[in-house]
């Protein structure tokens, strides 16, 4: 049932629901492109390819259009390398009236020659913007000449940013991946191997859930694309298994990879306690031949959790009652959030995603509270109200969700990928407890109080 207490477009009420006993079916309308006019918090399909591959680091990412999209998505995830560092520069064309009226693959062919023979680059990775979709640019012919020439992957990422939702920019960047899949020697690679797909190595995370497979006695070939190297990348296709997290962003190529190569996968989420020890076993599972990664993953298990509860215990007495909205990419990452905040004794009154699916909202219903708001493709002016309307202590979402919450008063930990503390793994769930704690209890709220509620 659509809340009566505030204003909704009407284009927006199949796209908002309250949890209810016994009300009429759920039915979320989500997959859709956004309503002209409510102002989305949603990214271009651009954007979406872009935050997907940028943790390619010895990769040249050069944006061909405007120069406002580059700026838009300039370092956009805090992705960290552990070695190159060529995936931070955002690289444009630039495109002016000019190039618009006489096309600019002829600008693009100079570029990405100046920049391949300056920057020696293991591939790179050419995303269309609106305007390219506009004028017809052929990126795919000046993409083909340039690696014959250079002898070097040059992918064409099709994501034109107006032609369809953030979720298509995603499956552009996997399409692009899979082109470089595929293309490297599998030699030497254990058949106790697996890739970590859609970790991004937000401040180093992709690092401990490495470290957790290896203390597992399992190889890890390739981190997709979190750490990424274009090297990794083309052999990945001779792991065991694709281990898959922010499905959204990877379950295409995870599918890919299967039907072409015959590699299994399976969905995992790092966050929570509880979410990290499953993803672990869930692993180990899967390699039940040797019955002795099974007993390592629940040692780690054991050691991680038994020392990390007693830590826990000052933040759960402070928190305990508090209420939170969540408002993230991906639906699958507001079920572990879900649980991580109950753990904390905390409820949640709002739950929303810019990309989730049918199968996600009934999932995200069921494990809802009664009365939790529940939203798809949300905007600035809804997610305010709701949080007021709910008295909400906390939003968990992104950057721009960030001055949502502050004007109102109200405390944000960012669960996005401009982060800068891991917030994956057992170590993860301690950092989550702790921003969550530090940001609601803050002395600054005495200041700026929250507003809230209806009256
Ligand atoms: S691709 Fe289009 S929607 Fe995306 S940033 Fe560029 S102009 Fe904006």
């Amino acid at each position: 049932m659509i809340m009566e207490s505030i204003e909704i477009l009407e284009g927006r009420k199949k796209q908002i629901y309250q949890k209810e006993q016994n009300t009429e079916q759920f039915d979320m309308t989500c997959d859709t492109k956004s309503l002209s006019g409510s102002v989305s918090q949603r990214a271009c399909v651009f954007c979406g390819s872009r935050v997907v591959l940028y943790p390619v680091a010895d990769a040249l990412h050069v944006v061909h259009g405007p120069i406002g999209c580059a700026a838009y998505t300039w370092d956009i995830r805090g992705a960290v390398s552990s070695g190159p560092e060529l995936h931070r520069m955002s690289f444009s064309t630039d495109l002016k009236e000019m190039d618009v009226i006489y096309g600019g693959e002829k600008k693009l062919y100079a570029s990405l020659i100046e920049l391949i023979d300056q920057y020696q680059p293991k591939a790179a990775f050419i995303y269309s913007t609106c305007i390219i979709g506009l004028i017809g640019d052929d990126i795919d012919a000046v993409c083909k000449k340039v690696t014959q020439e250079k002898d070097l992957p040059v992918l064409p990422v099709h994501s034109e940013g107006f032609k369809g939702t953030k979720k298509d920019g995603y499956a552009a960047a996997c399409n692009a991946l899979m082109k470089i899949v595929g293309t490297g020697s599998t030699e030497g690679i254990s058949p106790y191997s697996l890739n970590i797909l859609g970790e991004f190595n937000l401040a180093g995370e992709a690092w401990i859930i490495k470290d957790y497979y290896e203390q597992m006695g399992l190889e890890v070939v390739a981190t997709v694309t979190g750490d990424g190297r274009v090297d990794d990348i083309r052999r990945c296709h001779g792991a065991s298994l694709n281990v898959v997290q922010c499905s959204g962003s990877m379950l295409k190529l995870a599918k890919m990879m299967k039907e072409k190569y015959g590699v299994p996968y399976i969905r995992v989420s790092y966050f929570g306690i509880e979410d990290m020890s499953k993803a672990l076993y869930d692993v180990a599972k899967h390699f039940n031949k040797k019955p002795e990664i099974m007993d390592k993953a629940k040692k780690l298990v054991s050691k991680e959790v038994s020392e990390m509860y007693p830590k826990l215990a000052k933040f759960k007495k402070a928190l305990n009652g508090k209420r939170a909205a969540i408002y993230v990419g991906g639906a699958f990452k507001a079920f572990s959030l879900i649980k991580a905040l109950r753990y904390l004794g905390m409820k949640v009154v709002l739950a929303g995603s810019q990309t989730g699916n049918k199968d996600d909202y009934n999932m995200l219903k069921d494990l809802c509270d009664e009365g939790t708001v529940i939203v798809d493709d949300s905007n600035p002016v809804e997610l305010s109200k709701f949080v007021l309307e709910k008295e909400a202590d906390l939003i968990i979402g992104g950057v721009k969700e960030r001055p949502i919450a502050y004007k109102l008063g109200v405390g944000f930990c960012d669960h996005n990928h401009e982060r800068k503390i891991p917030l994956a793994g057992f170590v993860g769930m301690f950092n989550f407890a702790r921003e969550v704690y530090q940001s609601v209890t803050s002395p600054v709220w005495q200041f700026a109080p929250r507003k809230g509620g209806l009256g």
